[in-house]
């Protein structure tokens, strides 16, 4: 089967779903898991759609692993519901057990079986007498074909790391959980199995759900990303929407680099020390604006910018440099921009904004 034919396949079996929309393959409902005072899962809604990849993405200790352990069947929510393909599947009432979930599990150290070999490792997945058709398929389909008899141990990382994913996806899951499956490998490596792993899961049409602390791998492999903080997802979106429309100060710093500038805010638009932006809704007032360095550009000639900024430090990363700019009135400001022309510390130049910004209300 395909992989458009396996998505069409498994959209077409899922009961729910809002009309031009793939359907709710996971949905969480105000799910709460507490330990003592912790807080660990306070309220969480989800929803992830039938062949999506979403990223669960928090700091440590927001309660990541807790929500992947409650839809996983490993934890017991003290209120609220899970409910997969629009049957309840967790609640304080009812635990469906972890094998009954259809739910397969990528971990982040793989849990490979050191003794058995790659083809037992994925076999085991599909019970006593494994279909060895089924694991031929899904070893070619991640790539692995002829390593069957290998040991773990005999593979490099990326290649374990692909038949944990071929034991999560041998018995055709509804969802599959990966838990920070590429903490393990080095950085060098870590970009590459990580475009395999999404090729791999589209050509399988599987559902997936991914935990991270890492903004970057987010932002770049899933369709769409739920930030948590505290045990509550603070915004949804897909990755372009939470970096580009952060929904408060927090999100925005979380993601990626952020400076502040205080402004106020009058009839749709607000200024600020660089000029005047637009603003969304009916905010009237003091505002925060939100600037990303990429969003801000620099040059020379006067008609590069309408304000005037001092360089007082610049570090080149090959592929871009970074400026910071203090324009009039001291603020400073960061500017992301080619690695060439080379700006330096003293240098005066013209400055603007020319991406987008955002702009909430101050203390959001
Ligand atoms: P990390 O990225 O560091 O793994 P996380 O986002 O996965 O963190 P969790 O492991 O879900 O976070 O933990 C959330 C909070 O719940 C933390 O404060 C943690 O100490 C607490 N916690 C998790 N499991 C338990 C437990 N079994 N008993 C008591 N507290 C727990």
């Amino acid at each position: 089967m395909s992989g458009m034919d396996a998505i069409a396949a498994r959209v077409a079996a899922c009961p729910t779903g809002a009309e031009g929309e793939p359907p709710v393959v996971v949905a969480c409902r105000e799910l709460h898991r507490h330990f003592g005072d912790v807080r660990a899962v306070d309220g969480v809604d989800l929803t992830v759609r039938a062949g999506e990849i979403a990223a669960l993405l928090g700091p440590s200790g927001c309660g990541k692993t807790t929500l992947l352990r409650l839809l996983a069947g490993f934890e017991r929510p003290d209120r609220g519901t899970v409910a997969l393909g629009g049957e309840v599947i967790a609640s304080p009432e009812r635990m469906l057990p972890p094998e009954r979930r259809r739910i397969g599990m990528v971990f982040q150290d793989y849990a490979l079986f050191p003794h058995l070999d790659v083809a037992a490792n994925v076999g085991y997945a599909l019970g006593r007498r494994p279909d060895r058709a089924r694991v031929d398929a899904v070893l070619e389909l991640v790539g692995l074909a002829g390593l069957g008899d290998r040991r773990p141990h005999e593979l490099s990382g990326g290649q374990q790391q692909r038949v944990a994913l071929a034991r999560a996806l041998a018995p055709e899951p509804e969802l599959v959980l990966l838990d920070e499956p590429f903490s393990n490998l080095d950085a060098a490596l870590r970009d590459r199995v990580r475009s395999e792993v999404r090729d791999i899961l589209r050509a399988a049409g599987a559902t997936a759900l991914l935990v991270t602390h890492d903004q970057e791998e987010a932002l770049s492999l899933a369709d769409t990303v739920a930030v948590m903080c505290d045990g509550r997802v603070r915004q949804s979106g897909s990755p372009e929407e939470v970096y580009g429309s952060p929904a408060s100060r927090w999100v925005a710093e979380f993601l990626g680099e952020i400076d502040v500038l205080p402004g106020e805010a009058r009839s749709g638009s607000a200024t600020c020390a660089l000029g005047r932006v637009p603003v969304a809704g009916d905010l009237e007032g003091p505002v925060e604006v939100l600037v990303r360095p990429e969003s801000v550009t620099v040059g020379m000639q006067r008609d590069e910018g309408e304000h005037e900024a001092l360089v007082v430090e610049r570090t080149f990363y090959g592929h871009d440099q970074l400026l910071v700019l203090e324009l009039a009135g001291g603020l400073r400001v960061r500017s992301r921009s080619m690695g060439f022309p080379a700006w330096h510390p003293g240098d005066r130049l013209r400055v603007r904004l020319s991406g987008p910004v955002t702009v909430l209300a101050a203390g959001v």
